[in-house]
């Protein structure tokens, strides 16, 4: 639909908004791609930090997903960080119409700091996450069953507490599991407002 540079350029806060998120280069964009198969939808970059704009994708009149700009690039300079949380905090703190975040982790380093500071922002307003340890392939089976348990593990006192998954976008896996996720959110949310 749009590419913004702040969140004030966003559409009109109405129907139902996900979020995507992560630490550059844990896979964003490969993850976007493969959930909506297709190749390019989010550029798959090999620089990090080049997506810096906020990218909506528009699913129906009333269902989109954003794009939030990666984050934790170790050369960008201290002022460009505090502009990305400032702006996203914000994001999460006004935005009416978002319904859960979805947040890209390489399942080789998960729950870094700025991870942290992203659930903490999203426990002080209540908003749902769904956590996505990608890269799966890179580990062997047992490994990323017991990095997916203690991932679980560190996040079962946020409340509500996330949900956590295992995928790798380039092998395929655990694409059904997001997509059940994407609709408990897109459609719970809408068979409750037509009911009201
Ligand atoms: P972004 O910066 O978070 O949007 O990350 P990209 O989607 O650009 O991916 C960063 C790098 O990780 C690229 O080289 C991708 O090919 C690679 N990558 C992404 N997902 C996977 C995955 O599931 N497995 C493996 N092995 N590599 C991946």
């Amino acid at each position: 639909m749009l590419s913004a540079a702040e969140i004030k350029q966003l559409p009109p806060d109405q129907g139902i908004e996900v979020a995507i998120v992560g630490r550059s280069n844990a896979g964003k964009s490969s993850v976007l791609n493969r959930i909506t198969q297709s190749k390019n939808l989010a550029r798959v970059s090999k620089t990090p930090g080049r997506t810096q704009l906020i990218n909506v994708f528009v699913l129906d009149e009333n269902k989109r997903i954003v794009d939030l700009p990666g984050y934790g690039f170790a050369k960008a300079p201290l002022a460009a960080k505090q502009k990305w949380e400032r702006a996203i905090n914000e994001y999460i703190c006004t935005r009416e119409s978002l319904t859960g975040l979805v947040m890209i982790m390489d399942i080789r380093h998960p729950l870094r700091e700025l991870d942290q500071l992203l659930l903490d922002f999203c426990e002080h307003d209540e908003l749902p996450v769904h956590i996505v340890l990608n890269k799966a392939d890179k580990l062997s089976k047992g490994a990323a069953g017991s990095t997916l348990q203690a991932v679980k593990k560190s996040v079962e006192s946020y409340t509500p507490t996330p949900s956590v998954q295992l995928f790798s976008a380039l092998k395929g896996i655990g694409i059904e599991e997001l997509h059940k996720q994407l609709d408990r959110w897109y459609f719970s949310k809408a068979a409750s407002s037509e009911m009201l």
